[in-house]
């Protein structure tokens, strides 16, 4: 037998894994008895936010992780299909009916059983083992005191703060003036990088403002256009309150509305610093600033550097236009401080999503430090097929790095360990096309077919299939 504890999207595919394996599983699940800030109902695998799982073509990186699962059995693919809703290209779903059905089929396996109860601390008794933890971003605080126990306090994370981005073609680019703070610029970088730790992909939260070394849009501010700015942002309305808002935030990731009610220049002295930054117009530093950092390869997504906020989205659209150069600026994504408990992925997992000190101790989900629907249950797919493998006796295995669940399993132990990042699946972190396909759409295409050809080989040697 294994035990799952969390019944989220990670945990039910984890144990409908393994008990096709033929393996028995008892899943804990706290809710209804303790419910989350978040969830809604007593369903598993509820949908916390968006109804969407994103790209459903194999041009896309979350596309090809699909269809991958798909080939794997995945009991959330299955539903998800079942109850999709028109969302042109991506898969997006009937959200009661998906997590009705994914209840039923867990609660209805006869080799499952369900146990409706708070897990406060992992078990010790060898009879639980092997154990996979997928009790998601909103894990309890008694379980993540354990969590943090078990990894070292410094390696369990406990919130995402989001800055907002726009897109650059929308920006004024005549109001404002690309620099660096005390013209401090980007660093070359190696151009062979293949033998280097993984790095993170380009960061899109919040926390901390310009180190001096990037390349930076800024947007300059008098005196009124910030007066303007900050009366605004003091008196508009943040959005829904929920328990975890009212711990304590870090210091070093406060919303931009709570920074500024502590003082009408306390924003001047932080994100909206101006020192460093000469405007070439004006040969002075501006009264106040705000910085906007490139955010994806592109180049065609910048995001507000030190941001993060918790407004409404539509009060971000209307505080955040007063800034000169975003009066017209769309918003790619708005801004969120949200509850989001993960470990350092690189520092306690093993590609197989054991432990690196437990053979029969898994994590997966989003506590295991990827970010996203799919991805949690993607990772939960090869946790509980693993966990049912130890069970068996057998080695967990590990599945190609050519492949989008290979490599999203490589980059979660693999990865930076200093300021680790949860990591959507992108095709920016699984290994580039064979040399010779240059155009971007055929670099895609090449991607996923060398992945689902390695997945299929994979799966022929895979004796459990
Ligand atoms: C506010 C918020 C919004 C998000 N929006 C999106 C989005 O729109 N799109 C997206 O792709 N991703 C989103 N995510 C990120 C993430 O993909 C989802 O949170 C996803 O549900 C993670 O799956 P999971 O299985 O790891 O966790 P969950 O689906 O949260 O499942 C974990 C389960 O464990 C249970 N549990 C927790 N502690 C215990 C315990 N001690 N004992 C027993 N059970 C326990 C919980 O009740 C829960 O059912 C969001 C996250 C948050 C916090």
């Amino acid at each position: 037998m294994i035990h799952i504890i969390g019944g989220g999207l990670a945990g039910a595919e984890a144990a409908w894994q393994a008990a096709s394996r033929g393996v028995r599983v008892v899943v804990h699940e706290m809710r209804p008895v303790r419910p989350t800030a978040v969830h809604k109902t007593q369903q598993l695998a509820e949908l916390v936010c968006s109804n969407s799982f994103r790209g459903d073509k194999l041009d896309n990186a979350v596309g090809l992780l699909k269809e991958e699962m798909r080939r794997l059995g995945s009991l959330i693919m299955r539903m998800a299909d079942v109850h999709r809703v028109p969302a042109g290209a991506a898969l997006a779903v009937d959200r009661e009916g998906f997590s009705k059905a994914v209840t039923e089929a867990i609660e209805s396996h006869p080799l499952i059983t369900v146990v409706r109860e708070e897990i406060t601390r992992i078990p010790l008794d060898a009879s639980w083992f092997p154990l996979v933890i997928a009790t998601g971003p909103l894990t309890s605080d008694a379980l993540s005191a354990e969590i943090a126990a078990l990894v070292g306090g410094e390696h369990l994370y406990f919130y995402d703060a989001i800055s907002p981005i726009v897109s650059a073609e929308t920006i004024d680019m005549n109001k404002v003036f690309r620099a660096s703070r005390w013209n401090r610029n980007i660093r070359s970088r190696p151009s062979d990088s293949s033998t280097a730790p993984l790095e993170q992909p380009a960061p899109s939260v919040g926390c901390g403002i310009d180190d001096g070394e990037g390349d930076y849009l800024n947007c300059p501010l008098t005196r009124d256009e910030y007066d303007r700015f900050y009366d605004a942002l003091t008196t508009a309305e943040s959005a829904t309150v929920h328990d975890f808002d009212k711990e304590r935030f870090f210091e070093g990731c406060l919303p931009i509305e709570v920074m500024a009610h502590r003082g009408r220049d306390t924003l001047r002295f932080g994100p909206m610093k101006p020192v460093g930054l000469t405007d070439p117009r004006t040969g002075r530093y501006p009264y106040a600033a705000v910085q906007l950092r490139q955010d994806n390869i592109a180049g065609d997504h910048f995001s507000l550097v030190g941001f993060q906020t918790q407004l409404k989205w539509g009060e971000q659209a209307r505080v955040l236009a007063m800034i000169p150069g975003l009066e017209r600026a769309e918003f790619i994504r708005f801004g969120m401080v949200h509850r989001n408990t993960y470990i350092n992925g690189p520092t306690v997992l093993r590609e197989t999503w054991q432990t690196k000190n437990r053979d029969d101790l898994f994590f997966a989900g989003q506590i295991s430090g990827v970010e996203g629907y799919v991805e949690s249950a993607a990772s939960g797919l090869l946790a509980g097929r693993n966990a049912a493998a130890v069970f068996q006796g057998e080695s967990a295995r590990v599945l190609p790095r050519t492949t989008a669940m290979g490599a999203l399993a490589h980059y979660v132990s693999h990865a930076n360990p200093a300021n680790y990042q949860p990591s959507n699946i992108t095709f920016g972190i699984m290994p580039p096309p064979d040399a010779g396909v240059t155009k971007k759409q055929d670099r895609k295409a090449a991607i996923s077919e060398r992945a689902l050809r390695a997945l299929d080989e994979w799966m022929r040697d895979d004796v459990t299939a």
